[in-house]
């Protein structure tokens, strides 16, 4: 069986940055990507606002991601594409699927950098039918920036995380109607530059603590019913599309099952937004090279 002194799993910012950072430290490294890219969430970021710390620069996602991945590439780490890690065991080994099919290896330390996943609007229990139209921010944004699709033209947005605010100025600049965002707190949430740039710069319209009670329509959403939550008060907002933005969940799914009383094997380190939901990359970059690089 095939050994590395380090297994990383995921080839997003932290990913990257600690297989440098282990390779740089002399050790050999396997880095494993399930998709077919370098770069992970960067990849579908078109706005400008990465690298601001790191290189005194405004970048969009891609551009970032194009700063670090050379270096990788010119290092002794190898690196696999589409290739999933499908599970971790105490004995240290994982499998591995990918295109030569499954395999097993044995690794002595394993940085999972898998990401987070969004919360979606399966979670919330809202009534009505599910019809076409609702999506998350996150699956959006892959659709319009990667894919090239539109959503929707008229698009009201539930919840206020930095993703849907993002989107929220996407859609007006490429001439579709925001109609709303609603937010059940009494405060936007993200980041106080997204508020600035995309919710007040574009003149979102926000209706703070107001939530979604039910969806309207079959075929495709033609609305929704929204209620405000200290007043009572119901409504009727039209719309074609639902994009929810509600927030970021670190994708440990891998890990789980090795938890013994609440902690991780010592052989095992959590990185990136994998182990909590950074804001900025820059400080990514930095924290999963450091840990890369350590003894532990
Ligand atoms: C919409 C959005 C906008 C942002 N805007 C900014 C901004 O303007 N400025 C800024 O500085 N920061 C921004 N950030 C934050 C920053 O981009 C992220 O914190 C950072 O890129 C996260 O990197 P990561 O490697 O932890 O996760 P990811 O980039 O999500 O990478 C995880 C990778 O792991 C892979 N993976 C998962 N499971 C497996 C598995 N089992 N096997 C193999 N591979 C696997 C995934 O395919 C993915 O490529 C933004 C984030 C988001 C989501």
């Amino acid at each position: 069986m095939e050994h590395v002194d380090f297994l990383v799993i995921g080839g997003g910012a932290a990913g990257l940055s600690a297989a440098l950072g282990a390779a740089e430290a002399g050790r050999s490294v396997l880095l494993c990507e399930r998709g077919t890219l370098l770069g992970g969430i960067l990849n579908q970021c078109l706005h400008e606002g990465f690298g601001r710390a790191l290189f005194g620069e405004d970048l969009t996602g891609p551009e970032f991601a194009a700063r670090l991945i050379p270096a990788l590439q010119n290092s002794s780490a190898q690196v696999l594409t589409q290739t999933s890690v499908l599970s971790l065991s105490p004995d240290q080994t994982a499998l591995l699927s990918g295109r030569a099919g499954l395999r097993r290896i044995r690794f002595d330390r394993c940085i999972l950098a898998a990401g987070c996943r969004e919360k979606t609007f399966a979670s919330l229990g809202i009534a009505g039918t599910r019809p076409a139209g609702i999506f998350t921010a996150g699956t959006a944004q892959k659709l319009v920036n990667l894919g090239g699709h539109s959503v929707g033209d008229r698009i009201l947005i539930l919840g206020s995380g930095d993703i849907g605010q993002i989107m929220a100025r996407h859609f007006v600049e490429s001439g579709r109607a925001v109609v709303a965002l609603l937010e059940q707190a009494d405060h936007v949430g993200g980041m106080a530059r997204n508020r600035r740039e995309c919710l007040e710069a574009y003149r979102i319209p926000v209706l703070l603590r107001t939530t979604v009670d039910e969806i309207l329509g079959t075929g495709r959403i033609r609305g929704v019913t929204a209620r405000n939550l200290d007043t009572g008060r119901r409504w009727e907002i039209s719309c074609d599309t639902l994009v929810t933005a509600l927030g970021l969940l670190p994708d440990q799914t891998l890990c789980r099952s090795l938890l013994v009383k609440g902690q991780l094997p010592s052989w095992l380190r959590l990185s990136g937004n994998c182990e909590s939901v950074h804001d900025i990359v820059d400080s990514v970059v930095r924290e999963a090279y450091a840990l890369g690089a350590a003894s532990w």
